[in-house]
């Protein structure tokens, strides 16, 4: 009887070890899968910036020249905008997750001007240091995009990817005709900003990320082409948006 009990145990006891080594093992492949998939993303957001500055040279037109200016911008436009505010015709809850996301990525809301711009074609844009809200667009999106939407427009903010342009185009003297050349180095630029929010924001947090899958369906579905220009193509997004889902996929079993 003893005897038997003893196999049991010892059964059990190995049935359990193999059991934690497989979940283990499974745990340490999915981190490890996230992780590389997560670089070679980071990886190809930096190649863009490394070919977009490249390009940018050709105008002979350096990176750390632009970032000199683009803090030299800043300090002036500290001075001469001391306040921000929030613009009462927003609705309530749209202040609410804006403040929420801002947080969630390291930002002060208390630095950042909020504004509801009925005008814009967009659901959302980003000035240096203010968000601009079309409320009418931005209500008729699914909740999960409209977190994917703001998160975007706050990596704009972080990466002062407007003063850039800025600074570029009005004291670096950018000529406007390139704006219309696909692969001029001022749209190789800004296809670089678009995909670095993109994929900061939605790296971040699974539900941005479908968000993210969610919005690029409706770019293609309601904005019709998008040649590709300042912002990368629709189904270039959809793609790396589907990747990004993948990315958190991976580390799923690991929630469970
Ligand atoms: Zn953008």
């Amino acid at each position: 009887m003893n005897y038997k009990k003893i196999i049991t145990a010892i059964l059990l006891t190995t049935a359990g070890i193999i059991g934690l080594f497989v979940v283990q093992n499974c745990f340490q492949k999915s981190i490890t899968q996230q992780i590389t998939s997560s670089c070679q993303l980071l990886k190809l957001v930096n190649e863009q910036e490394i070919n977009a500055w490249k390009a940018m040279e050709t105008l002979g037109i350096t990176k750390e020249e632009c970032y000199k200016k683009v803090s030299e911008w800043e300090k002036e436009y500290q001075q001469s905008h001391p306040r921000v505010s929030v613009d009462k015709n927003l609705s309530k809850s749209i202040v609410q997750l804006i403040k929420e996301l801002l947080v969630t990525y390291g930002v002060n809301p208390a630095k950042v001007t909020l504004e509801r711009y009925d005008n814009g074609l967009s659901a959302a844009g980003a000035t240096n240091d203010t968000i601009c809200v079309n409320q009418q667009k931005f209500n008729s999106l699914p909740a999960d995009a409209q977190r994917f939407v703001i998160a975007h427009e706050i990596q704009h903010i972080i990466y002062k990817d407007a003063i850039v342009k800025e600074v570029l185009k009005d004291h670096l003297k950018i000529k406007s005709t390139h704006t219309n050349v696909i692969d001029s180095p001022l749209n190789q630029l800004s296809r670089f900003f678009e995909i670095r929010a993109d994929v900061m924001a939605s790296l971040k947090n699974p539900a941005i990320a479908d968000g993210y899958v969610k919005r690029a369906h409706l770019w293609l579905t309601e904005n019709g082409y998008n040649p590709g220009t300042s912002h990368p193509k629709h189904e270039e997004r959809l793609a790396l948006a589907q990747q990004i889902t993948q990315v958190h996929q991976q580390s799923a079993p690991t929630v469970a």
